[in-house]
């Protein structure tokens, strides 16, 4: 039987870990599918406090766990496939069938990116169609590439994308970005960055090449379809929270976003933190913020346990 069981290994269940090694409880660290989860499919980071010249995030990452093996946190690797929490104490099993039980689970699952679902876009994955412009940028040495979507994740994608290819299309549904003024402002003013406004993705073409060669663009405001010679198609489009296998088990809003108060989930010894309990801010620092406060949280119910 664990202490406190973290499942995820991004900023939210590395500082949970971090925390709990600390206090002497042993933590047991499930490593999923992506380790690190989603810092390593982004570039440079430079909003994470301590680091003033910047720091690429998969380093970033491996800093952190480097930390957390320090003070004797250990790790498994394994891909959750379902838990029960309605029992007297909280199990999980992995996909190879193993079964943890632990006093406190913390989960820090993270979210993933979300694809538009239109056939064509499944059938190119891996083609010429990808959501990780620093996993795949460079295989559109000066190409011409198109980013959907209005947000930050487009812009830093775009941008990103502006390293190493010839010009990048920006496709947006509206007329107007959501990205924060910083990142619209660098995109808009990056001469190989041009947009296409008020328009969505019909289609990924292939030409039966089995590789992308172009869009087909939807005009939503006329309804006027046009095609653009692209060889990739990135998405910038959000994320989806990593809850599946909690169905039914936690208390979650409309999209999947785990429902917690200071960490604290509906089951009593089971916390949420990091992008699986927050659709709002979603940045490495928040989510390491919440996985201290779900880390306090364990110890504190540990201690009225007794243990
Ligand atoms: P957002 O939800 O902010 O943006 C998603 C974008 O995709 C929107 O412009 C949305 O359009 C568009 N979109 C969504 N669904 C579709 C669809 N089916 N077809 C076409 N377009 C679609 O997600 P992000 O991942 O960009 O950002 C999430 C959070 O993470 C934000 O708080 C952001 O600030 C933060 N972040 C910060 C970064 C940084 O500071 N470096 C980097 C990346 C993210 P519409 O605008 O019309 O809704």
């Amino acid at each position: 039987m664990e202490n406190v069981l973290i499942i995820g290994t991004g900023p939210a269940g590395l500082t949970a870990a971090l925390y709990a090694a600390r206090a002497n409880l042993s933590p047991l660290v499930i490593e999923g599918l992506t380790p690190g989860g989603q810092l390593t499919t982004t570039t440079e980071v430079e909003n994470y406090p301590g680091f003033e010249k910047g720091i690429d995030g998969t380093e970033l990452v491996m800093i952190m766990r480097r930390q957390v093996e320090r003070f004797g946190t250990r790790f498994v690797a394994g891909d959750v496939v379902s838990v029960d929490f309605k029992g007297v104490v909280p199990s999980v099993t992995l996909s190879d069938g193993q079964k943890l039980e632990s006093r406190t689970v913390i989960v820090a699952t993270g979210a993933s990116a979300l694809y538009l679902g239109i056939a064509s876009e499944q059938k190119l994955r891996g083609r010429g169609v990808s959501a990780c412009a620093t996993c795949d940028g460079a295989f559109f040495r000066n190409q011409h590439v198109a980013v959907v979507g209005g947000g930050d994740t487009a812009m830093e994608e775009a941008l990103f994308l502006t390293r190493m290819c010839k010009k990048v299309t920006v496709v947006h549904r509206r007329d107007k970005l959501r990205a924060s003024k910083i990142m619209a402002d660098r995109a808009t003013a990056n001469p190989k960055i041009d947009f296409v406004w008020d328009s969505v993705v019909d289609e990924v073409l292939d030409v039966a090449k089995n590789t992308v060669t172009g869009l087909r663009l939807k005009n939503i405001k006329t309804g006027a379809l046009t095609e653009m010679a692209v060889t990739g198609l990135f998405l910038g489009i959000g994320h989806k929270p990593n809850t599946e296998a909690f169905k039914g088990q936690l208390d979650m809003d409309e999209n999947g976003y785990l429902l917690a108060e200071n960490t604290r989930t509906n089951v009593k010894g089971v916390f949420a933190a990091g992008d699986v309990q927050d659709h709002e801010y979603r940045q490495a620092v928040t989510a390491a913020g919440t996985g201290c406060m779900a880390a306090l949280e364990a110890e504190r119910y540990l201690e009225s346990l007794g243990q």
